[in-house]
């Protein structure tokens, strides 16, 4: 059974976004960093040596490369992720008690995305203008997969998206109708941002080594509360790297 990352959170209605509001978040800072790799492989000056340094030393960096502009955003937020396990911080240690190569086990990962998944999030209604929220899975592994498993990325969750169609659940008869549009979140980070790419990257990199245990998309709320666990351990790292995109991009 694969482990996913799904929100469970208490939202009140009125965070609704309106449709189209995701498409520029974070674009500066991607097409900086694009433009940034181009020069760069532009500025070697034997094409076959590019080549080489891709596929020997690192070689999800040239799958991600072949993935287009998804494979890119991916590249970028698993350099990030990768900083921030290669450093001594307590982050890396939490991951290192489980597995002293997580660091080593989380470069080795491929990824896969998934389309044409309808993106939903369902608002389970309580009768009184509230209840909770579920959103669509951000990503999912296999629990205690290990080096070169594989990670999935949802095109319409979080990680890539900033709102997703909302449907309204009936939970008496099970009835379900269209609610507009609403934010979609990985805890305290809003879709579609450096810290929600980083936050999921270390959940799924948590069931591959056996960090957090197994968890699905269900109501059941144990993705959030993975979620928490691995805030509790990388908030400080996730929010200083994201804060650090954020400046470079502002400049
Ligand atoms: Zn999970």
């Amino acid at each position: 059974m694969p482990g996913r990352i799904t929100s469970f959170v208490f939202v009140p209605e009125d965070r609704c976004t309106r449709k189209g509001d995701h498409r520029t978040l974070f674009a500066p800072r991607i097409k900086a960093i694009v433009a940034a790799a181009v020069l760069t492989i532009l500025l070697v000056p034997r094409p076959a040596c590019a080549q080489s340094t891709f596929t020997v030393d690192d070689p999800i960096a040239s799958e991600l490369a072949a993935m287009g502009k998804r494979g890119q955003v991916i590249a970028i937020a698993r350099e990030q992720t990768l900083a921030i396990l290669q450093s001594e911080n307590a982050c890396s240690a939490w991951f290192r008690e489980a597995d002293p190569d997580s660091a080593e086990v989380f470069r080795s990962l491929h990824y896969e995305i998934t389309e044409h998944e309808p993106a939903f999030i369902f608002h389970m209604k309580d009768g009184q203008g509230g209840g909770p929220f579920k959103h669509p899975w951000a990503a999912r592994s296999t629990q205690n997969a290990g080096q070169n498993s594989t990670v999935g990325l949802n095109s319409g969750g979080p990680f890539f998206s900033a709102s997703s169609p909302v449907l309204e659940v009936d939970n008496k008869t099970t009835m379900q109708w269209p609610g507009g549009l609403h934010r979609l979140v990985i805890a305290s980070f809003l879709g579609n941002s450096p810290g929600a790419r980083i936050t999921t990257l270390l959940h799924e990199l948590g069931h591959i080594v056996g960090r957090i245990p197994e968890d699905s998309d269900s109501w059941d709320g144990l993705s959030s509360r993975n979620t928490e666990e691995v805030l509790r351990h990388c908030k400080h790292d996730i929010r200083a790297t994201a804060a650090e995109t954020t400046y470079r991009s502002s400049r």
